[in-house]
């Protein structure tokens, strides 16, 4: 290989997998085993103590999804990557090493509603707790922060609203307050934006959505910067102190930039057991490979309905960031500059009953409660996914009653519009 780092479109093809040792199968074969034989005593006994890397059981190591964590870190220009069984277990995932009861994270207001829940009623039953601010005032953000929080958390491009953060701006905060910052980049992609490059310790991913890209299946991914010094105070005994369960091992001591990574599988996946699957780690592999020409058609489509949807006399408002109409349009150069993605929302004038109305009369939109799909997706907000918040998180969330969201597929941009103008036609009354 030429001495140049590799461009994202070879990475998404060849990060993490080699020809196959024992067949020379090409394509990653799916490790379909539970268990690993060891080579003798000693083998198993260096494992175990975390002296040697190499396969145990599949609850926390697997070789097809060690491929794809291979992959997610690369291409994510992080140290180490962990794949868990969703987006949702990989959030507590993440959490996990930093909290303990008594300690909270301050959380951007502009969230996934199901990440709300978690984070507003969830958490609390292990004692931690979230603090929910908006991220464009970074006064608030600042204040917000304590002497028990340990993490800041937000998304690089917030589902639903159309809303970028200014990942630039947050990490100097949780920086100055030596916390680390994860980002939710799932509606983004490395592909898109690379949170890291922006000052971010930790991504989390739904790889559920655009990283697997045809709505086969749920998985999650936590990507280590291998950038934060866990031992710079006291805060992050997991990492800094002695485990006990390893004989008093320091993981930051010990494994340095991975020490988080290993922390994760040793201790996280070993004892919360939210592990991804081979099979699906396959179908994810599979998905990534053309995850770059798949975004810019997404992001292409996307902005051909949004400046549709923008022209027509029956919409109040289109939340797309690709839009130069839109706030965050602005941010996209710095955080995004490749496109905005394919998931907005748009509100009409006629209000909650025609969303419905609309939401019922589509033909090629999908009525799901999914994104990132090949397929375009329809869904109405307020009536679903954030049906379980007031209607104050609801508008802060973008998910206002008179909004629907899309998640704009593959398809020919013109099907699309279509669809939407003979439902509106049907739902709205002018
Ligand atoms: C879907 C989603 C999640 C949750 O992921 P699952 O794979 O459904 O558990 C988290 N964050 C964002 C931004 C999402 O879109």
């Amino acid at each position: 290989m030429a001495d140049t780092p590799a461009g994202f479109d070879t990475l998404q093809i060849h990060a993490g997998a080699r020809p196959d040792p024992a067949t020379g199968a090409r394509q990653v074969p799916i490790y379909q085993s539970t268990a690993f034989v060891f080579r003798d005593t000693d083998h198993a006994a260096a494992l175990f103590n975390l002296q040697e890397v190499g396969y145990i059981y599949s609850r926390l190591t697997n070789p097809t999804v060690s491929a794809l964590q291979e992959r997610m870190a690369t291409l994510e220009g992080g140290a180490g990557a962990i794949c868990v069984a969703s987006g949702h277990s990989a959030q507590i995932l993440a959490l996990f090493p930093l909290m303990g009861p008594g300690l909270n994270i301050v959380a951007s207001n502009r969230l996934y509603g199901g990440t709300v829940t978690q984070f507003s009623q969830t958490i609390r039953r292990f004692g931690w707790s979230a603090t929910f601010v908006d991220f464009d005032d970074l006064d608030a953000l600042d204040a917000a922060i304590d002497e028990n929080t340990r993490a800041v958390f937000c998304e690089s491009i917030a589902n639903p609203g159309g809303y970028i953060t200014d990942l630039d701006a947050v990490s100097a905060i949780s920086e100055k307050h030596g916390i680390p910052l994860i980002v939710d980049n799932t509606t983004a992609t490395p592909y898109l934006c690379r949170p890291i490059e922006h000052g971010a310790t930790l991504v989390v991913h739904s790889m559920t959505k655009y990283l697997t890209g045809n709505g086969t299946v749920t998985g999650g991914c936590i990507i280590d910067s291998g950038k934060f010094d866990w031992s710079a105070n006291d805060k992050f005994p997991s990492l800094s102190q002695p485990e006990p369960a390893y004989h008093g091992l320091k993981f930051h001591e010990t494994f340095g930039p991975l020490s988080f990574t290993f922390h994760s599988i040793a201790v996280g996946l070993r004892d919360l057991g939210m592990t991804l699957n081979p099979q699906a780690a396959h179908y994810t592999l599979m998905g990534i490979e053309t995850l770059s020409l798949r975004m810019d058609r997404h992001c292409e489509n996307a902005l051909k309905v949004a400046q549709w949807l923008e022209a027509d006399p029956r919409v109040a408002n289109v939340t797309y960031a690709g839009l130069p109409s839109s706030p965050y349009h602005g941010r996209m150069a710095a955080i995004c500059p490749k496109g905005a993605s394919s998931l907005f929302t748009f509100a009409l004038k006629d209000g909650y009953e025609a969303c419905v109305k609309v939401i019922n009369a589509v033909e090629l939109f999908s009525h799901v409660a999914n994104l990132g799909d090949t397929r375009s997706l329809i869904i109405h907000s307020a009536s679903t996914t954030h049906r379980q918040l007031s209607e104050a998180q609801q508008i802060a969330a973008g998910a206002a009653p008179n909004v629907i969201r899309l998640s704009v597929g593959l398809e020919n941009p013109e099907d699309l519009i279509a669809d939407l103008d003979q439902a509106m036609t049907k739902a709205c009354a002018s």
